[in-house]
C-alpha cells in the first residue's frame, strides 16, 4: 500500500509528482495575480476569463497544480452549506441564507454543465448521496437535519428519509437502522478535475507558475519566497487552509484540520453484488466523527474520515502521509460496514487539510483599496463551495451584480481562532469528545444524541 504521495488520484496522473510548469524567475506586472492552483484559484481564473478574455492572469503555486486539498479530496460535489445557517441568518437574514443554499444546489449542475461544455472528463456523475444511520440517535439527527434542510432551501425531492430496507436496497451496510438520501450530490475524480481546469485556463491564456511559493502579500503585490515581486490591481489569495502561512494574511482566521482517506484495490464483481452498491451515489454515515466514501469509476472504494484531527501551531503536512492507526481505523470501517464482502485490500492512503473558521462559516473577501481578495473556511465541503466562491470573487472584481456577488458570505469576518495551546486543545478535544459520544451512542444503542457531543459542538463554535 502506498502512503502519502499527495493522493492516489494525483500519484496516478502525475508521473513522479514533478512540477511541470516553470517557476517564476523575474518580477512581473499583470492584471490579476492568483495565489494557489486549487479549485478556488483555477475556477476564479476561468470565470474571470469568461467575463474578460483579454485579462492577463498569473497563478503562483508553491508546489504544483492540485497539490492541496483539491487534488486530495473524496470527490463529493455536494450542495452542503459551509455555514452555520442560524449564525449567518442572524447577520444577513433568513432569505439570504435560503438563497445561498439554492445557489449551492444549482451550482452542482452548473459545474457538470461547464465540464461537459469544456470537454473535461472528470468522471462526473450525479448519483446523489446516501447517509446511513447505525443507531437510533443518528437516525433522529438525520430526521432533524432533513426538517432543517427543508426549512432552509432544499425541496422535498432533494432529501428523502429511507427505511432500513430502502437504505439496504441502495447499499447493504451492516447495522443500518435507516438512512437519508440526498439527490443533489455528484461525484468527480479530483485530480482529473483540477488538472483539467488548469489546462483549460492555460488554453485561455492564463500562466501558471509552479514551484513558486508566495511568502507575503500587500496592497497590489505578492512577493515570492525567492524574492520576485508580482504587481497587479488584484491579488487573490486562494490557498484556503494554508492561508495563515502567508505574511499579510490573518494567521488565525482559518485552522487547517486534517482529513484522511484510504482507497481500495478494485473490488471483484462478487464483492460489489454482496455490498449491493450498484449505482454512483456517494455514501457516508451519520456518526459525529463521520466517514464519507465514493465508488470510483474503476470500481474502488475511497473512504475518508478524520484521523489525527490537527497539528499543533496550524502546521500542515507536505506529501500527505497518514499514521498507521488512522489507516487501520479507516480499513476497519470497511470490514465493519461490509463484513460479508471478504478481504478488501488497500491500495493507497493519504491525508490533507480542510480550512475551518472559528464560527464554521465560509467567507469571501475583496478589499477594493488593496486589491487583496480571498475565500475559505469551506470546512471539508469545498468542491462545490470553491466554485461558488470563485463566482463571488469574479463577479465582484468585474462589477457584475449577480446572485453570486450578493451572497451573504461576502465580507463576513469570522472571529479568529485562539492562540496556541488553546487552539490545539479546543480542536483536539472536540474530536475526542465526538469519538466518545459515538462510542456511547453505539454501546447503548442510544435513542438520543449524547450530551457530550452537543457540548463539544458548542465549545468549538460548530453549533
Ligand atoms: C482528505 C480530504 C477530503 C475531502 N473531501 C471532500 C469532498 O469529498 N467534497 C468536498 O466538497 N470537499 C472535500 N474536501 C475539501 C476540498 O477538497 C477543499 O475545500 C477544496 O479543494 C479547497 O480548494 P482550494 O483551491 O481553496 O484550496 P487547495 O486545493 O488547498 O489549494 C490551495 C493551493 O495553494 C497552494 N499554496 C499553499 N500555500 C501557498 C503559498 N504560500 N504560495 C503559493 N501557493 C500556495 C497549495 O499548494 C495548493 O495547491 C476534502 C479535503 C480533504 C483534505
Amino acid at each position: 500500500m502506498k502512503n502519502g504521495h499527495i493522493s492516489f488520484w494525483m500519484d496516478r496522473d502525475l508521473d513522479g509528482l514533478q512540477t511541470k510548469r516553470p517557476r517564476l524567475e523575474a518580477d512581473l506586472e499583470t492584471d490579476v495575480c492568483i495565489v494557489g492552483a486549487g479549485f478556488t484559484g483555477l475556477w476564479t481564473a476561468y470565470l474571470l476569463q469568461r467575463h474578460d478574455p483579454a485579462l492577463r492572469i498569473h497563478i503562483l503555486e508553491s508546489d504544483f497544480v492540485g497539490h492541496g486539498a483539491s487534488g486530495r479530496n473524496d470527490g463529493w460535489v455536494s450542495a452542503l452549506l459551509s455555514a452555520n445557517r442560524r449564525k449567518l441568518a442572524a447577520a444577513s437574514g433568513r432569505d439570504a441564507v435560503i438563497e445561498f443554499q439554492r445557489t449551492m444546489i444549482e451550482a452542482v449542475d452548473e459545474i457538470i454543465d461547464i465540464l461537459s461544455d469544456e470537454n473535461i472528463d472528470a468522471h462526473q456523475v450525479k448519483g446523489g448521496h446516501l447517509r446511513v444511520a447505525r443507531t437510533p440517535a443518528a437516525l433522529a439527527r438525520q430526521e432533524a437535519s432533513q426538517r432543517s434542510a427543508l426549512d432552509w432551501g432544499y425541496r422535498p425531492e432533494h432529501i428523502t428519509m429511507l427505511s432500513r430496507q430502502e437504505a439496504d436496497e441502495r447499499i447493504r451496510v451492516d447495522g443500518t437502522v435507516g438512512g437519508m438520501f440526498n439527490t443533489t450530490t455528484a461525484r468527480i475524480d479530483p485530480s482529473l478535475l483540477v488538472t483539467g481546469l488548469a489546462r483549460l485556463v492555460e488554453r485561455r491564456g492564463a500562466v501558471i507558475h509552479e514551484n513558486t511559493r508566495v511568502a507575503a502579500v500587500a496592497a497590489h503585490t505578492a512577493r515570492t519566497a525567492q524574492g520576485q515581486r508580482v504587481r497587479a490591481p488584484y491579488v487573490l489569495v486562494c490557498t484556503e487552509a494554508y492561508s495563515g502561512q502567508i505574511d499579510g494574511m490573518p494567521k488565525r482566521r482559518i485552522a487547517p484540520v486534517n482529513s484522511s482517506i484510504v482507497i481500495t484495490e478494485p473490488l471483484a464483481e462478487s464483492q460489489w453484488s454482496t455490498i449491493g452498491w450498484n449505482d454512483d451515489e456517494c455514501f457516508g454515515d451519520s456518526a459525529h466523527v463521520f466517514t464519507y466514501a465514493q465508488r470510483t469509476a474503476d470500481g474502488r472504494i475511497a473512504i475518508g474520515g478524520r484521523g489525527k484531527p490537527y497539528r499543533y501551531g496550524s502546521r500542515t503536512d507536505h506529501a500527505g502521509e497518514v499514521d498507521g492507526k488512522t489507516v487501520q481505523l479507516l480499513h476497519s470501517r470497511l470490514t465493519e460496514y461490509f463484513p460479508d464482502a471478504g478481504e478488501i485490500p488497500l491500495a493507497h492512503a493519504w491525508c490533507g487539510v480542510i480550512g475551518v473558521t472559528r464560527d464554521w462559516c465560509a467567507f469571501v473577501d475583496l478589499d477594493q483599496q488593496t486589491g487583496i481578495g480571498t475565500a475559505g473556511g469551506y470546512a471539508g465541503h469545498g468542491v462545490t463551495t470553491a466554485f461558488v466562491a470563485a463566482n463571488t470573487l469574479a463577479d465582484r472584481i468585474c462589477g457584475v451584480d449577480s446572485r453570486y456577488s450578493r451572497l451573504p458570505w461576502f465580507g463576513h469576518r469570522p472571529p479568529l481562532w485562539e492562540p496556541e495551546p488553546a487552539r490545539w486543545i479546543g480542536i483536539t478535544s472536540m474530536y475526542g469528545l465526538f469519538g466518545v459520544a459515538d462510542t456511547q451512542e453505539e454501546r447503548a444503542n442510544a435513542e438520543r444524541t449524547a450530551p457530550i457531543a452537543r457540548f463539544a459542538a458548542k465549545i468549538t463554535g460548530m453549533d
